[in-house]
């Protein structure tokens, strides 16, 4: 069987045919290469505006990198034309098998792309005897081209969450989409600023931004700022699991507070190894930590007083009537506010002022779930923390959205991977 009847087979073009194919190299160098023609008395077709032209000239050859075949890396010889074109004057021609001025084929850069979604870039690129840099650029290729065809019209509800990246304090703004029937990674920019949520808005469009039903978020300033401004009609939800996150900073601090001072005072250090229990859900605790707890609540110390408003604060969310859940908030706010207890009356405080976004989850319930955001926020994570080698926003922003993304690809008339 010859190599171009296989070729034929699965990437056949409807102007173009492939010519003779021929070694070049040896050993760890061999390389495959098939010259493709054009057919005869077909016309080049301008890359300016899409339509055949007659011919201008013939450019050097270039060389294009198909799918590799046995770890043998595989190239296309192809001589692009150029178009004497009417509309647009002479441009370079199009070819069905690559874009621009990429040397990989779209084939290619499909097939990188899909393996760089089940190991890293770094893998892939050892894997198939390629670089990193190829990886991204076909990554980024996918990327591209399903951010270009991906269908918004269905978006009711979306998530916008900070993320830190990298060492430092840099953050990343997220949007996710919340929907029961498509949750998926919406946006990434850098910051998080009003600026930048901003530009999230921009892109989603003014008409689809006030059509949202439903917006989750953090009790960031800028974002919440934004957020009215720009879906002002959606109800804003303040989500659990960033509420859970600020209680549990506060004990955090009040226990290291504490510790310090019984320390200072020669008190027997009681709070040692109780970060856990403290944090933990009751039900989830060993049974050594259950102990701990029992002795920990014997003592009257300010740490064991935050986690039990902690606590207390869970039976917020079993509330089916938000009014009855404004009085549960009302009282525990002011409970907490006569603790005495600066980083747990700060939560309070800040729960309070937000009390109308508190009673929307009520409001929302059933439509938005924390713990999906919760989840992507995790494989985020584990995404930016891979090897992948991302020393620049860009890299980072084109992993996450193919990762997370959902974004549809071309369709193949062959899958090669
Ligand atoms: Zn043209």
């Amino acid at each position: 069987m010859q190599f171009k009847t296989i070729l034929n087979r699965v990437q056949k073009f409807k102007s173009f045919v492939y010519g003779k194919a021929r070694w070049i190299g040896s050993g760890d160098s061999l390389e495959l290469v098939i010259d493709v023609e054009p057919r005869a008395n077909s016309k080049p077709i301008c890359s300016g505006c899409n339509l055949p032209g007659p011919g201008y000239d013939t450019l050097e050859t270039r060389l294009f990198e198909f799918v590799p075949i046995w770890n043998i890396p595989v190239f296309f010889a192809f001589a692009m034309r150029r178009v004497d074109c009417k509309r647009c004057g002479v441009t370079v021609e199009t070819v069905p098998w690559a874009e621009g001025k990429h040397t990989l084929t779209k084939t290619y850069m499909h097939f990188l792309a899909n393996w760089a979604k089940k190991l890293s870039w770094k893998e892939t690129a050892a894997s198939f005897r390629t670089t990193w840099e190829k990886v991204f650029h076909s990554v980024q290729w996918a990327v591209d081209w399903g951010l270009a065809h991906r269908e918004l019209s269905n978006v009711d509800s979306i998530g916008v969450d900070e993320v830190l990246w990298q060492r430092g304090h840099k953050y990343l703004t997220v949007v996710y989409q919340l929907d029961t029937e498509c949750k998926r990674l919406l946006w990434v920019g850098k910051d998080r600023t009003i600026k930048t949520l901003l530009r999230f808005f921009k892109m989603f469009g003014k008409e689809r931004s006030e059509q949202l039903l439903f917006v989750c978020s953090d009790m960031w300033k800028p974002y919440l700022k934004v957020i009215a401004k720009k879906a002002g009609q959606a109800i804003h939800v303040l989500d659990r699991f960033h509420i859970a996150m600020h209680l549990n900073r506060a004990i955090d601090k009040v226990r290291a507070e504490e510790t310090r001072e019984l320390k200072a005072k020669g008190l027997n250090p009681v709070l040692k190894h109780s970060r856990w229990c403290l944090l933990k859900r009751p039900e989830n605790l060993t049974e050594n930590q259950e102990f701990k707890l029992r002795d920990l609540l014997d003592c009257n110390l300010k740490t064991i007083r935050s986690y039990l408003l902690k606590e207390d604060f869970q039976f917020f969310w079993d509330y089916a009537m938000p009014y009855w859940a404004g009085f549960f908030l009302d009282r525990w706010c002011k409970r907490t506010m006569l603790s005495k207890i600066e980083p747990m009356k700060k939560v309070a405080r800040m729960l309070r002022s937000h009390r109308e976004l508190l009673l929307n989850w009520f409001r929302a319930r059933g439509t938005i779930s924390s713990g999906v955001m919760e989840g992507f926020n995790n494989r985020l994570k584990l995404t930016t923390r891979k090897s992948y080698g991302f020393k620049t926003f860009r890299a980072a922003e084109v992993a996450l959205y193919h990762t997370l993304g959902k974004l549809p690809e071309p369709e193949w008339t062959h899958k090669f991977c």
